[in-house]
């Protein structure tokens, strides 16, 4: 089958299907063979390696990660390009399409299923519409991970890595950061597409620690603070929190807590590492 990340095979298998561009599935194929082959050496395949991709679309890096990796499982939501992946991934015998909505899928199983277990390593060209859902799920479900390598919105790549006082800092990141070291690897602009999508985009692998970076008693306490800290971005740390009816906290506890931290009664939430917030819940829980 011929490479799809040339533009002329891309246009001619879309044309071959009549296939329509489904703006809700955010459908934007990749046709440049230098992105692609940057992908497949970010995320370090190995013929060793099960590879999960999101929405192979008409298997243009499914291809090269066939070629790659010892096996690959594509989850695709959009039937019509079912017939087109048949056609396009008839020659490699290690690939499995499965048609069906990623965020309903029990990917946990099918890495139990498909690799015994084993970490997978998972790379996809994302619908931009369900990032945060997709990484945030797959880090929370337990799913066995290497890594996470993916192409995403180039604000939402910078916001993952980026550490507090910068504007982009946030529960995104601090999330990413718990479960993962992120370094964006590339950028890449509208024309390496089609159709243009109308925002820039970037490759970020996350790798995933094998030790939690920070010693945190309860991590849905501490992602809750987190949450609280940055929906009142304006207020200070010990208003955010107080105001947050489901957290139960006063404004008194929150700042017994940072007084011993040795932070400022008016310190603001989005000054704090990591570290401060995991420190900061493992305090509050012990208050009680
Ligand atoms: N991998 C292809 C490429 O790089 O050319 C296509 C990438 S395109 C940005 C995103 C793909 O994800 C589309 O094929 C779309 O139909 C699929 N998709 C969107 N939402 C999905 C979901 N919830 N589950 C699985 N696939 C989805």
């Amino acid at each position: 089958m011929a490479n799809l990340g040339i533009p002329q095979n891309t246009i001619e298998i879309l044309q071959k299907y009549k296939f329509n561009f489904q703006k809700k599935f955010g459908q934007n194929f990749l046709i440049d063979t230098t992105v692609l082959e940057r992908i497949i050496a970010a995320a370090r395949i190995t013929a060793e390696d099960c590879v999960l991709e999101i929405g192979p679309g008409i298997g243009t890096m499914t291809q090269y990660l066939a070629e790659s990796a010892g096996q690959v499982v594509a989850v695709e939501i959009d039937k019509a390009l079912i017939p087109i992946l048949e056609e396009t991934l008839s020659a490699y015998q290690n690939v499995t399409v499965i048609n069906a909505d990623v965020l309903k899928l029990d990917i946990k199983q099918i890495a139990e299923e498909e690799n015994g277990g084993k970490p997978i390593k998972v790379v996809a060209n994302l619908p931009y519409y369900i990032t945060t859902p997709i990484i945030m799920s797959l880090f929370e479900s337990g799913v066995p991970l290497d890594s996470i390598t993916i192409m995403v919105q180039k604000e939402v790549a910078e916001r993952m890595q980026v550490g507090p006082g910068t504007k982009d800092y946030g529960a995104l990141s601090l999330a990413v950061q718990y479960y993962a070291k992120p370094e964006i690897v590339a950028n890449v602009p509208p024309n390496c597409f089609i159709p243009r999508p109308t925002v820039g985009s970037a490759v970020i692998r996350l790798t995933r620690h094998q030790v939690p970076p920070v010693d945190v008693k309860d991590e849905h306490h501490m992602f809750a603070l987190i949450r609280a800290s940055f929906n009142q971005r304006r207020k200070t740390l010990a208003n955010g929190l107080s105001n947050a009816q489901e957290l139960h906290l006063t404004r008194e506890r929150v700042t017994q807590a940072t007084d011993k931290m040795g932070l400022s009664p008016t310190v603001r939430g989005e000054t704090l590492t990591l570290a401060q917030f995991a420190e900061l819940s493992n305090l509050l829980l012990e208050q009680v």
